[in-house]
């Protein structure tokens, strides 16, 4: 994940005030809005460093457990995520 010019803020909701951040989306224009405080998930990986996209159990090659950082969305913790949907929509 790109973690490359972010910008820490915080929420432009009215009700909600957390600190997130802003990263330019890489595949469109959008603004992605991130929680600032990274979630702790354990990926794992081969030996090629490639993440695993299967279930280990039935995936064959070796596996070495790496902790990684999760940005979760913060469309899917903002209490007032709607109502700064519809402020955006506004704007435009
Ligand atoms: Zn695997
Ligand atoms: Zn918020």
């Amino acid at each position: 994940m790109q973690t490359s010019d972010y910008v820490e803020t915080t929420c432009l909701s009215r009700s909600c005030r957390a600190a997130v951040i802003k990263l330019a989306s890489a595949t469109s224009d959008a603004t992605l809005i991130l929680d600032a405080t990274p979630t702790k998930m354990t990926a794992w990986v081969h030996e090629d460093g490639e993440v695993c996209r299967r279930r280990r159990e039935v995936c064959p090659q070796t596996h070495a457990g790496i902790r990684l950082d999760v940005y979760t969305d913060h469309h899917a913790t903002c209490p007032d995520a709607a109502s700064w949907r519809r402020t955006r929509a506004a704007a435009r």
